[in-house]
Protein backbone atom coordinates (compact mmCIF):
# COMPACT_ATOMS: atom_id res chain seq x y z
CA UNK A 1 0.00 0.00 0.00
CA UNK A 2 2.63 2.31 0.95
CA UNK A 3 4.59 1.29 -2.01
CA UNK A 4 1.48 2.13 -4.09
CA UNK A 5 1.33 5.57 -2.47
CA UNK A 6 4.65 7.07 -2.93
CA UNK A 7 4.47 5.36 -6.76
CA UNK A 8 1.73 7.28 -7.13
CA UNK A 9 2.80 10.70 -5.28
CA UNK A 10 6.03 10.09 -7.68
CA UNK A 11 4.30 10.42 -10.54
CA UNK A 12 2.43 12.94 -9.84
CA UNK A 13 5.70 14.90 -9.04
CA UNK A 14 7.33 13.68 -12.25
CA UNK A 15 7.39 17.16 -13.54
CA UNK A 16 9.03 18.42 -10.11
CA UNK A 17 5.61 20.14 -8.61
CA UNK A 18 3.32 18.38 -6.39
CA UNK A 19 -0.64 18.84 -6.90
CA UNK A 20 -0.87 21.24 -4.32
CA UNK A 21 1.75 23.36 -5.67
CA UNK A 22 -0.02 23.11 -8.90
CA UNK A 23 -3.34 24.17 -8.15
CA UNK A 24 -2.16 26.98 -6.22
CA UNK A 25 -0.11 28.12 -8.67
CA UNK A 26 -3.00 27.40 -11.20
CA UNK A 27 -5.17 29.91 -8.82
CA UNK A 28 -3.34 32.73 -8.51
CA UNK A 29 -2.58 32.67 -12.54
CA UNK A 30 -6.08 33.01 -13.23
CA UNK A 31 -6.07 35.67 -10.19
CA UNK A 32 -3.56 37.69 -12.11
CA UNK A 33 -4.85 37.01 -15.59
CA UNK A 34 -8.19 37.86 -14.77
CA UNK A 35 -6.73 41.15 -13.10
CA UNK A 36 -5.08 41.92 -16.05
CA UNK A 37 -7.88 41.54 -18.02
CA UNK A 38 -9.88 43.81 -15.77
CA UNK A 39 -6.94 46.41 -16.57
CA UNK A 40 -6.60 45.62 -19.99
CA UNK A 41 -10.28 45.06 -21.47
CA UNK A 42 -12.45 46.19 -18.40
CA UNK A 43 -13.37 42.56 -18.56
CA UNK A 44 -13.94 40.77 -15.03
CA UNK A 45 -13.64 36.89 -16.73
CA UNK A 46 -14.07 35.27 -13.51
CA UNK A 47 -16.81 36.92 -12.51
CA UNK A 48 -18.53 36.65 -16.18
CA UNK A 49 -17.96 32.68 -16.50
CA UNK A 50 -18.71 32.24 -12.19
CA UNK A 51 -20.94 35.42 -11.68
CA UNK A 52 -24.35 33.25 -12.85
CA UNK A 53 -23.27 30.30 -9.76
CA UNK A 54 -23.83 33.13 -7.15
CA UNK A 55 -21.92 35.93 -5.29
CA UNK A 56 -20.70 33.04 -2.70
CA UNK A 57 -19.16 30.83 -5.43
CA UNK A 58 -17.31 34.20 -6.65
CA UNK A 59 -16.50 34.89 -3.01
CA UNK A 60 -15.12 31.32 -2.41
CA UNK A 61 -13.08 31.62 -5.68
CA UNK A 62 -11.64 34.89 -4.75
CA UNK A 63 -10.96 33.67 -1.43
CA UNK A 64 -9.11 30.44 -2.92
CA UNK A 65 -6.95 32.92 -5.30
CA UNK A 66 -6.31 35.37 -2.42
CA UNK A 67 -5.56 32.17 -0.07
CA UNK A 68 -2.97 30.28 -3.05
CA UNK A 69 -0.90 33.93 -3.23
CA UNK A 70 0.11 33.83 0.47
CA UNK A 71 0.87 30.13 -0.04
CA UNK A 72 2.86 30.73 -2.89
CA UNK A 73 4.22 34.43 -1.44
CA UNK A 74 5.61 32.22 1.83
CA UNK A 75 6.41 29.22 -0.28
CA UNK A 76 9.45 31.57 -1.72
CA UNK A 77 10.69 31.69 1.99
CA UNK A 78 9.49 28.59 3.32
CA UNK A 79 9.05 24.95 1.42
CA UNK A 80 5.71 23.62 0.36
CA UNK A 81 3.94 21.73 3.04
CA UNK A 82 3.04 19.00 0.95
CA UNK A 83 6.45 18.15 -1.33
CA UNK A 84 8.73 20.08 0.20
CA UNK A 85 10.07 22.10 -2.37
ZN1 LIG B 1 4.22 21.31 -3.26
Amino acid sequence: MNVALSRLKEVHMKDGKCPLCKVMAILVIVGALNWGSVGLFGVNFVDNLLGGFGANVLKVVYILVGISGVVLLLSCFKSCPACKK
